[in-house]
């Protein structure tokens, strides 16, 4: 079982998972640009029910390309983003690997939504790439 913890940048919101990891995967859907500021997030998804948050994050909902009723956990003090949610698979959340600790475990396997990445985004070759979200 991995340990996994993280942090928003001011502090106020903290989590923990005490569980393995399931998947990762860098998403250059243009959903997940905005959100994180960044030119990709990478998704690392865990048990639901693993994971303990403290302080008070605030939650922005929206509908994905998929039709999904997606959720963005971010703390309302600094901005960061911390977790995410996805009403078709209402039993995992995605940390943004940008906020966990343990940065030795982040290995992401895939690259989705490669059709809406920058164009300039390295793309490890090694890695399987997908069109849109496989599944
Ligand atoms: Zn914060
Ligand atoms: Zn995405």
């Amino acid at each position: 079982m991995a340990k996994l913890t993280g942090k928003c940048l001011c502090g106020n919101v903290t989590f923990s998972a005490d569980t393995d990891i399931k998947l990762m995967a860098n998403c250059h859907c243009s959903d997940c640009r905005a959100a994180t500021g960044a030119a990709y997030g990478t998704l690392v998804f865990v048990e639901a029910d693993a994971l303990t948050v403290t302080g008070s994050p605030k939650v922005f909902k929206h509908v994905a390309d998929s039709g999904a009723d997606m959720e963005k956990h971010f703390c309302p003090d600094c901005g960061s983003q911390l977790f995410g949610k996805n009403s078709n698979r209402p039993n995992m959340v995605s940390l943004r690997a940008g906020v966990v600790d343990q940065t030795d475990l982040i290995k992401p396997a895939v690259n989705v939504y490669m059709s809406s990445k920058i164009p300039s985004t390295p793309i490890d070759p090694d890695l399987k790439g997908f069109e849109k979200m496989p599944g």
